[in-house]
């Protein structure tokens, strides 16, 4: 405030200096070194930027304000380093979180909108937990359990789907015409992929081609997550007809029930390693005795075997992380995500397209890792499962028995999709003759 008042009545070419000097301080601040497990300062820390919507009364008046949760909403360029270091904590527990954080991840793709909450030991001024809120309905604690380390635990808000209908004709690339009917980019790089094995986006799709697009956007008891899903997909091309359901195992199949993606792969290696630790969300600690579930499945293996692909999907992420080491994330189907951990070399970029069995890294000792071993991960649906026993595509058709109520979703998307198409149809039609009356 004072800096601002002060600024008014200063001429304009010491605006830009006193700007520096206060962006000095600033990163001065950043930068300072930190004593490691120091409690917090007494001094007043930096106020966290963004909301405080956390505001509890103090009940006792000696009582320093920092006893307050406070939180923290993350904006582009912060750095979870850069916020510890301005939040008074040292890079030292930052590190303890982090550990805590491995089977997750999570803390690795922070994004502006979401909000760290702070929580500090009214004794001795240490932190006691940070909650990361990802988005309204999914939320993680990350809690101390000894000066060493810290455990996590999930908050998942039941949520249901809410149907919205996306249609319209091409005009130019498929990308375009969905991006102008209103379909997210991320949902359209789903579509592409969804249906890349029945079609080529680039080259079958023609002008005048139809598409009708059902969105699912999830809605937590606190509100819109934000989350999509693709429920159904139809494509109408002169005659022809393309569509893809998502169905209650979490994979696409056409309306006739048939797979439209490739069998997944069951191990990550040509070869079968043993398993040196097997999935398990009940696994207790060595050394806590806690519950620490692990999100995937180690089997050892020499340092540099070729890592695959267990299935056609994109790259979505290329880390490098203080105890996953190396790792890379695969988004499969929209609905099948993979992770391969501990690498010692990555051998696809962020963003790419691979194919089942393609080679993408070679397996490593990297990160926090007790001897050279690959940590597999499978997720459906957004959640771990045991990649050995989890049901996987495996590129045939919908079991007899489950026909009847994937032929009942696919009616009720079909007809969505007909309700839209035709009020699409019927203002074509009114614009078409309008065009007429012109001429
Ligand atoms: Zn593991």
């Amino acid at each position: 405030m004072r800096i601002i008042a002060f600024l008014k009545y200063m001429p304009v070419g010491h605006h830009v200096m006193l700007l520096l000097a206060v962006c000095a301080i600033g990163a001065a601040l950043l930068l300072a070194p930190h004593t490691p497990d120091a409690p917090r300062a007494s001094t007043p820390t930096p106020a966290p930027v963004g909301d405080s919507d956390i505001n509890r009364e103090q009940a006792d008046p000696g009582a320093t304000p920092l006893n307050r949760p406070t939180r923290y909403s993350l904006r582009s360029g912060d750095t979870l380093s850069a916020i510890f270091s301005a939040q008074g904590f040292s890079q030292h527990i930052l590190q303890q979180i982090l550990a805590a954080d491995e089977e997750l991840l999570a803390l690795d793709v922070l994004r502006p909108g979401n909000s760290l909450v702070f929580h500090v030991d009214e004794s001795d001024q240490t932190l006691k937990a940070m909650e990361l809120q990802l988005h309204p309905g999914y939320r993680i604690e990350y809690r101390r359990v000894n000066h060493t380390s810290f455990e996590f635990e999930e908050f998942v808000s039941p949520s249901t789907w809410q149907r919205q209908v996306i249609t319209g004709n091409i005009q130019g690339s498929f990308y375009v015409s969905a991006q102008q009917a209103g379909l997210s980019d991320a949902d359209i790089l789903k579509a592409q992929q969804i249906l890349g094995e029945r079609l080529n986006f680039n080259r079958d799709i023609r002008p005048g081609d139809h598409f009708d697009i059902v969105v699912g956007h999830q809605i937590s008891e606190e509100g819109p997550t934000g989350q999509t899903r693709l429920e159904g997909i139809r494509l109408l091309r002169g005659n022809k007809v393309e569509s893809a359901f998502l169905h209650t195992d979490s994979n696409y199949y056409d309306a006739n029930g048939e797979s439209l993606s490739r069998a997944f792969l069951r191990y990550p290696t040509e070869a079968r390693y043993r398993i040196s630790s097997a999935f398990n969300l009940r696994r207790l600690h060595p050394v806590t005795g806690r519950i620490a579930p692990h999100h995937g499945v180690d089997f050892a293996m020499p340092i540099g075997t070729p890592i695959l692909s267990t299935g056609d999907g994109v790259i979505r992420r290329v880390g490098n992380h203080p105890f996953a080491g190396r790792y890379i994330e695969i988004e499969h189907n929209g609905q099948f995500k993979t992770r391969y951990l501990h690498l010692s070399r990555v051998l696809v970029n962020n963003g790419q397209q691979v194919k089942r069995g393609e080679r993408i890294a070679l397996s490593g000792n990297t990160g926090r890792s007790t001897g050279p071993h690959l940590h597999f991960e499978l997720h459906v649906g957004n959640r771990p499962v045991d990649p050995i026993k989890a049901e996987i595509p495996t590129a045939t058709r919908i079991a007899k028995a489950e026909m009847p109520v994937f032929t009942q979703k696919v009616r009720a998307l079909l007809v969505a999709m007909d309700g839209s198409a035709l009020h699409l149809a019927r203002h074509a039609e009114t614009a078409q003759s309008n065009s007429e009356d012109d001429s």
